[in-house]
């Protein structure tokens, strides 16, 4: 890869890359001051953002800038998926450390971009920034809810089943980089039960779970044993067992959601997705939240897990 000199160059580079490409939903891509996105029918937009800082959401010595800039948009995506909605456009912030050069801008917008392809998210624009700082890297996303509406945190009610797709636990072994934002497993669920609520585990199962039971005024009781335990959550080292890394590991960017039981039934009699689904407890009137254990026993579901904290 050559060289390149400054922003401009950066940006001509991408805009050539993406010149090509066409979206039916984007008027105006890369080179305005603002991208222009269709909305022909009346439709809920949804918009997030994550800011991505080397030592707390990758390492530069343990991650490529391809799967950096990957993880920079799949993040985002399971943000959409948490919402059951369809992700339409992307815009990129960086902040680059001089010293990287420029190939590794390019790299890292390159993973950005592939992952975006697989996910029909036009790359819009962005803003680029060249330092003597520490490389940090912000994605926005924008989607749209389905006819369905937007899932929301707030729709448990008690007796919904508590379900959860794929294993929990260890994402750090490598998962927080290569995970499948679940996208399409939402929009497959939200087709075929009706979803009380719904969130994507960034933080944890346990600090998760807490925000759907606190924003829809719910308790929960939790069955330990049916928790799904990853591999590499069996395998990490570190004291804890393979239950507390199910429970409080950040970023394993599965679907956590309620339903009614007959939807869950249905779910695990004909699992409409590719990756599992299981049911893990339920929702309860009673504001209390319980971890029931094997033995019989109750203790109390503590939310902990990953915060940012000053
Ligand atoms: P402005 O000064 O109006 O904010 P810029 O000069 O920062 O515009 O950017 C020029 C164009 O290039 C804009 O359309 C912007 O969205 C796009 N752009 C800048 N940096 C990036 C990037 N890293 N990725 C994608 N698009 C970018
Ligand atoms: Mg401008």
């Amino acid at each position: 890869v050559s060289t390149l000199s400054d922003e401009f160059a950066l940006i001509d580079w991408l805009r050539r890359r993406s010149g090509a490409k066409r979206h039916g939903r984007v008027n105006l891509s890369i080179g305005d001051d603002t991208a222009a996105i269709a909305f022909p029918e009346p439709s809920e937009a949804l918009l997030t953002v994550d800011v991505l800082l080397d030592g707390v959401h990758f390492s530069r010595a343990k991650a490529t800038a391809r799967e950096i800039g990957r993880k920079a948009l799949a993040v985002n995506l399971s943000d959409i998926a948490a919402m059951a909605g369809r992700p339409l456009a992307a815009v990129v912030g960086v902040a680059l450390d001089r010293t990287l050069g420029s190939s590794y801008a390019q790299e890292l917008l390159e993973g950005l971009e592939r992952l975006a392809d697989q996910y029909d998210v036009a790359l819009v624009g962005g803003d680029t920034n060249i330092w003597n700082g520490p490389f940090v890297v912000s994605v926005t996303l924008l989607g749209e809810a389905t006819e369905r509406g937007a899932v929301r945190r707030s729709g448990a009610r008690p007796g919904d089943w508590i379900m959860v797709t794929g294993s929990l636990g260890g994402s750090l072994a490598g998962k927080h980089l290569h995970f499948e934002p679940r996208v399409r497993e939402a929009l497959r669920l939200h087709e075929q039960v009706d979803l009380h609520a719904m969130i994507d585990i960034s933080d944890g199962l346990a600090a998760d779970l807490h925000h759907i039971l606190d924003e829809s005024h719910v308790g929960a009781t939790v069955d330990a044993e049916a928790i799904p335990i990853s591999e590499s959550a069996r395998t990490a080292t570190g004291g804890q067992s393979a239950l507390e890394h199910a429970l409080e590991d950040g970023e394993d960017f599965e679907l956590l959601f309620t339903v009614d039981p007959q939807d869950g039934a249905r779910l695990l009699q004909g699992n409409p997705l590719h990756v599992s689904v299981t049911r893990i407890g339920q929702i309860t009137e009673e504001m209390a939240r319980h971890l029931r254990h094997a033995s019989g026993q109750h203790s109390p579901l503590i939310p902990t897990g990953w915060r940012h904290t000053f």
